[in-house]
């Protein structure tokens, strides 16, 4: 057994405190493993960094999320320039609050008796997984939980790094028609991104996404689309809060490594696992947070296999859906590079479509529209 000894000043250290960390946090201290999680920020959520949707399709393991719901989501509106609305209907969700979901996630971590640390930034890890800290603390554990975020400095002390991001701006906006749809814009002008309106009550996040060479873009595509919306009358034309953020779009990374007897396990963005097509990534944050908790605490156990069992559980879980969604960005960025983007291509590259979920569907370019 791998418990603390004196030279450690716990059983594992979470890097972070959004849905990853603060998850892997209480699965590791519900089970008895003293635990040091982590948070730049001050407050649990905030700022949100989020459009704060979640589908029905991959909330099961979120726990009850009523209390934490703005609105429910039925439908999914896509918007193809140049071509009609198409409203795929059975695309059900929620719209949550980020704020509170995340409050909760730290309130149930602190509840299992994790030691949460607000306004603690960790500045550097060191060749043996010790934990430097921005105000010159060291702290160190047998094992190290990176849910840090896409940027993780974790990620980074063992080599896996997130390197495809897409950046993204996003301006909360009052909503003037209820509306029941999450709405997406593909257009040539968001190279491996896409703007999105959705609706929480009488708020609604808009936002766009693009590849970083292009972020110049995101500040004029989001006034127009904003003014468009102002001039149909299903917004209004004031701006309540802005905010934006990196997603991880290349896929998963690989979960663990050793820093010398330091075990290091990576979840949620840190891990890349947000949907390189739709950048949802909550979901799979707090699922790959609670393995990697429960993970650490086998490797404390004396269970050899917790880590390969991590990664492989990982495997199984996200390969499948992670590695369409790269295949499908890297078709449509070529499509968009060479110029010749058509309808097909888009349809071919977003969720709501037959297309993309279609493995038999073979572009003919030319013949395609
Ligand atoms: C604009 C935007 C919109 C999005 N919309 C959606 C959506 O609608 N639905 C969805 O499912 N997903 C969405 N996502 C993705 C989703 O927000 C992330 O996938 C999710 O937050 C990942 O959770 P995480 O815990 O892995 O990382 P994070 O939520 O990023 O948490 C990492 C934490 O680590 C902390 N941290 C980082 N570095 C350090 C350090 N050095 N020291 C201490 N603390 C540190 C950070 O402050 C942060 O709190 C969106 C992302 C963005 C940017």
């Amino acid at each position: 057994m791998r418990g603390v000894s004196e030279n450690f000043d716990a059983d594992v250290i979470v890097a972070g405190l959004g849905p990853a960390g603060a998850r892997a946090a209480a699965a590791a201290a519900k089970e008895g493993k003293r635990v040091i999680a982590l948070e730049r920020k001050r407050r649990a959520g905030m700022p949100v960094q989020c459009a704060e949707f979640i589908p029905t399709m991959v909330s099961q393991e979120l726990g009850e999320l009523d209390a934490v719901t703005r609105q429910r989501i039925n439908a999914m509106e896509t918007f193809i320039e140049g071509e009609t609305c198409e409203r795929t209907e059975n695309f059900p969700g929620r719209m949550i609050s980020r704020e509170a979901f995340d409050r909760r996630l730290v309130e149930d971590a602190i509840h299992a008796g994790s030691d949460c640390r607000f306004g603690v930034k960790i500045a550097a890890i060191a060749e043996d997984g010790a934990v430097h800290l921005s105000d010159g603390q060291t702290l160190k554990a047998p094992v190290l939980i990176g849910g840090d975020g896409p940027r993780s400095c974790v990620g980074a002390a063992i080599g896996a790094v997130n390197t495809d991001m897409v950046e993204t701006r996003q301006l909360t906006v009052p909503l003037l028609r209820a509306h029941d749809a999450t709405d997406i814009f593909l257009s040539e002008q968001l190279p491996g991104g896409y703007a999105w309106l959705f609706p929480r009550g009488d708020v609604a996040n808009l936002g766009a996404g693009v590849i970083p060479c292009a972020r110049t873009v995101l500040k004029d595509y989001l006034n127009e689309l904003h003014e468009d919306l102002v001039a149909q009358g299903r917004v209004g034309a004031e701006v309540l809060s802005y905010t934006g953020g990196a997603i991880p779009v290349g896929g998963r990374l690989f979960s663990y490594a050793m820093l010398g007897d330091t075990a290091v396990l990576l979840c949620g963005d840190a891990c890349g696992l947000a949907n390189p097509v739709t950048g949802g990534g909550i979901a799979s944050a707090v699922i790959s947070g609670g393995l990697a908790g429960e993970a650490a605490v086998g490797w404390l156990d004396g269970d050899e296999d917790s880590l390969d069992d991590f990664e492989s559980e990982l495997a199984a879980i996200f390969d499948p859906a992670l590695n369409r969604a790269v295949r499908r960005r890297c078709e449509l960025l070529g499509a968009l590079g060479s110029g010749e983007a058509t309808a097909a291509d888009f349809r071919r590259g977003w969720i709501a479509y037959e297309e993309y979920w279609n493995d038999e569907t073979t572009l003919v370019r030319g013949n395609a529209a």
